[in-house]
C-alpha cells in the first residue's frame, strides 16, 4: 500500500489567493498546509485596496445595479480584445457572482452603500466597468486579510510562515508535494498561489519589459515576496506560460517614489499635454487604460498646473506637496517658468499649442463640460464638480507623467477552467493547480476595471481549493478501497 500523504493539500504562498485556496479546501473537509516564505501572512493583497470586481451580487442587487456574469463576461473579453483564455474568463465571471457573499459569510464586511473611492467601503466604479462592479472592503485589503487569517485558523489550517517553497515534487506525471529547503513534504494536491514577479528586477526586466519606459524613475509597491518563483517552477517542469509582457503599471510623476496613499494627489487644475504640447487625454482617466494613452504618446506626457495649484496642495505627503515640488525645480526634474510660453521652451514643444491647449482647457472647465475628452464624467464618478480652478497665474510647472508604479504582473502558469496548470504540450498536470498573479490565462494587457486582481486572486483560490478537496476525496477514497481490498 502507498505511504499515506502529510496533508491532503499544500498551498504555496498566503496571500489572497492562497488563503482562498487554504479556506476553500478546509470547508469541503481537507487536511490543508499553508506556506508562506515571509514572516506574516497578506503580501500584495494585504497592502491593497482591497476593491474587488464582481458581477450579480447581493451588494448590486441592495443598489438596484443590474448586472451578471455573462455581461460582465463579454466585457471582460471585448476590453481585452478577446487575447486571454476565454474558459477560465468564463469561470472567473460566473464565481465572481458568489464570492462577495462567500467573503462576507467570513467575516469581510461590504457594505451596500456607494463608494465613490477604494477608501470607502462599498460598492465603486474605480475603472472602466460598464456597470458599477467594484466592491470595496471595509479596512481595505488589510481587513480582507485579517479576516481571512482568523478564518484560516478557525479552519484548523496549518500555517507555517519563513517557508520558502523551493520546488513542487513530480512523480509518475503527477503531484507528490513541495520542497523546502532539502524538505520534502507529500501531498496530492498543490496550488501555487505565490504572487507575481515585480520584486524581482531580472524578472520584471523579461516578462514586462514596458517597465523599462521609466528608467529610474521605475517604483515597486508589490510586496517583497512577489519575486515570481512561479517562473522557476515552470522552467522545471515544463509549463507554460500565459500573459507575458503584461502587468498593471500607474502613471505617476517622474518624481513620485510611493503609492498615491502616501505620495498624495497631483492638483486637480492641470493638463496632459503630449510633446506637441498638445492636450492628448482626461486627466484622470482610469488606470485601467490610462498606461495604454500614454503608449500611443510616445509613452509619456508633460502634466502642466500653476502657481496657485501648486501652493493649495495639502500637507502631509511624501511626495505631491508645495515644497516638494519646489525640491524637484532645484534639481531639474520639474520645470518652471514666468510664462507659458518660456515654460514650453523648456519643455520643448510647440509654445503656440500650448497656449492653446491651457486656453481651451480653461474655457472648458469654467463651463463644467469638457467637450474634448469627457472628464467631467470622470470627476463625477469621484463624486466632485466639473469645474476646475483655470491656468492661469504663473510661474508654470511641467513634469513628466509615466507609467512608473509597478503594481502587478500578469504572467502565470497557464491555467484551465479548474485552475489546473497546463504543460506545454497542452496537458495538465494531476494535482497542481495555481490562482492569483502566479496563474495565467485571465489577466490581460488590460486591468479591467477596479479590483480585477484582487478578484482574479480570491476567486481562483477558492476554486483550485475546491479541486483539490475533490481529487483529495478521491484518492483518499481510492486508498480506502485498496486497504479494505
Ligand atoms: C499597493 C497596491 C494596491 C493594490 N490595489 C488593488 C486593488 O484595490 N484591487 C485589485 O484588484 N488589485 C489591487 N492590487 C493588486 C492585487 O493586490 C494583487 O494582484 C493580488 O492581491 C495578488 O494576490 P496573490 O494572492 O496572487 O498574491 P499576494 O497577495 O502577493 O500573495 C502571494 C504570497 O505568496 C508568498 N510567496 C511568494 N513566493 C513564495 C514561495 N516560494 N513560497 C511560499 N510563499 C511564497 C508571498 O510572500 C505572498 O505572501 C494592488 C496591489 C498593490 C501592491
Amino acid at each position: 500500500m502507498s505511504e499515506p500523504y502529510d496533508y491532503d493539500l499544500i498551498v504555496v504562498g498566503a496571500g489572497g489567493a492562497g488563503l482562498a485556496a487554504a479556506i476553500a479546501a478546509a470547508q469541503d473537509g481537507a487536511r490543508v498546509l499553508l506556506l508562506e516564505s515571509e514572516t506574516e501572512v497578506g503580501g500584495s493583497t494585504q497592502l491593497s485596496a482591497g476593491l474587488l470586481t464582481a458581477a450579480g451580487t447581493g451588494v448590486q442587487a441592495a443598489l438596484g445595479v443590474e448586472d451578471s456574469p455573462a455581461r460582465m463576461f463579454q466585457h471582460y473579453m471585448d476590453l481585452n480584445q478577446w487575447r486571454v483564455l476565454p474558459g477560465p474568463v468564463r469561470m472567473f465571471c460566473e464565481e465572481s457572482s458568489t464570492i462577495v457573499d462567500w467573503v462576507t459569510d467570513l467575516g469581510v464586511e461590504i457594505p451596500a452603500q456607494i463608494s465613490h473611492s477604494a477608501h470607502m467601503p462599498g460598492l465603486s466604479r474605480a475603472g472602466v466597468e460598464d456597470v458599477w462592479r467594484g466592491h470595496v472592503p471595509k479596512d481595505q485589503g488589510y481587513g480582507l486579510v485579517v479576516a481571512l487569517d482568523k478564518a484560516r485558523a478557525r479552519l484548523g489550517v496549518d500555517l507555517a510562515l519563513g517557508s520558502r517553497v523551493d520546488d513542487v515534487l513530480i512523480r509518475d506525471g503527477e503531484v507528490a508535494g513541495v520542497v523546502v529547503e532539502d524538505t520534502e513534504i507529500t501531498a496530492p494536491s498543490v496550488v501555487i498561489a505565490s504572487g507575481g514577479l515585480a520584486a524581482d528586477p531580472e524578472l520584471v526586466a523579461k516578462y514586462f519589459p514596458e517597465t523599462s519606459v521609466a528608467g529610474e524613475a521605475l517604483f515597486v509597491v508589490a510586496a517583497p515576496g512577489s519575486r515570481g518563483d512561479h517562473i522557476g517552477i515552470a522552467e522545471r517542469h515544463g509549463l507554460s506560460l500565459f500573459g507575458e509582457g503584461w502587468g498593471l503599471l500607474l502613471v505617476t510623476a517622474e518624481f513620485q517614489r510611493y503609492h498615491h496613499w502616501q505620495s498624495g494627489f497631483p492638483p486637480p487644475s492641470r493638463i496632459h499635454v503630449n510633446t506637441d504640447g498638445r492636450r492628448c487625454m482626461d486627466e484622470d482617466a482610469p488606470y485601467a487604460v490610462s498606461p495604454g494613452i500614454l503608449k500611443d504618446h510616445g509613452g509619456w506626457v508633460w502634466s502642466v498646473f500653476d502657481e496657485s495649484a501648486r501652493t493649495a496642495l495639502p500637507e502631509g505627503y511624501a511626495d505631491w506637496t508645495a515644497d516638494r515640488i519646489s525640491e524637484e525645480v532645484a534639481k531639474g526634474v520639474v520645470r518652471r517658468a514666468e510664462t507659458l510660453e518660456e515654460l514650453a521652451g523648456l519643455m520643448e514643444v510647440p509654445a503656440e499649442n500650448l497656449a492653446a491647449s491651457v486656453e481651451r482647457f480653461n474655457e472648458m472647465f469654467r463651463n463644467g463640460r469638457d467637450e474634448d475628452f469627457l472628464r467631467h464624467e470622470t470627476l463625477a464618478g469621484k463624486g466632485a464638480g466639473p469645474h476646475l480652478d483655470p491656468i492661469g497665474s504663473g510661474p508654470f510647472y511641467a513634469v513628466r507623467m509615466m507609467p512608473a508604479e509597478l503594481v502587478c504582473t500578469h504572467t502565470g502558469l497557464q491555467i484551465d477552467a479548474h485552475t489546473r496548470v497546463v504543460k506545454t504540450d497542452g496537458r495538465v498536470v494531476p494535482g497542481l493547480f495555481a490562482a492569483g498573479e502566479a496563474a495565467g490565462g485571465i489577466l490581460g494587457e488590460r486591468y479591467v476595471g477596479g479590483g480585477n486582481s484582487v478578484a482574479h486572486a480570491l476567486v481562483l483560490g477558492r476554486v483550485a481549493g475546491r479541486e483539490s478537496a475533490r481529487r483529495a476525496a478521491e484518492i483518499n477514497e481510492k486508498q480506502k478501497e485498496a486497504a479494505d481490498a
